[in-house]
């Protein structure tokens, strides 16, 4: 999936005091990171599925009454919400993993710093340095 993992490991940004990345470190954030894609694109093709579904049967579902549907609404939304957030936890993934193959995992998009690697290992995704995160939190 990597071939240069070896490579561009050594070159993914550290902050002081820390290692450098290890091809053996960056390849578990990497399987990591596909493992859970995999994952999440399961979930959403199987509500993909149950919703398409339920498109068809709404039709049919004339005798139900009012009450029974606006629950089965409700539902379907939250469903959706889930599902968008699935979305964007598997596209946060998949860029994550370009970043991997980029060789600019581990720089913070915003200030081009070190993300650190401690965080970025406890948060593969995480695209900012805890700085720049915090300070997008505050606005
Ligand atoms: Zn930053």
């Amino acid at each position: 999936m990597f071939p240069n993992l070896g490579k561009d490991a050594g070159r993914f940004l550290v902050r002081d005091g820390e290692s450098k990345w290890t091809a053996a470190e960056a390849r578990e954030v990497a399987e990591q990171l596909l493992t859970e894609s995999a994952r999440l694109e399961e979930e959403i093709a199987a509500a993909d599925l149950e919703l398409s579904d339920f498109l068809r049967n709404s039709g049919e579902g004339a005798g139900d009454d009012q009450a029974d549907y606006g629950s089965s609404a409700l539902e379907r939304e939250q469903e959706l919400t889930l599902l968008n957030n699935t979305r964007d936890v598997l596209a946060q993934n998949k860029h994550a993993l370009n970043r991997i193959g980029l060789g600019t995992f581990g720089t913070c998009e915003n200030c081009e710093k070190a993300v650190g690697k401690a965080r970025q290992q406890a948060f593969p995704r995480a695209t900012l340095c805890v700085e720049c995160k915090q300070r997008q939190e505050r606005r």
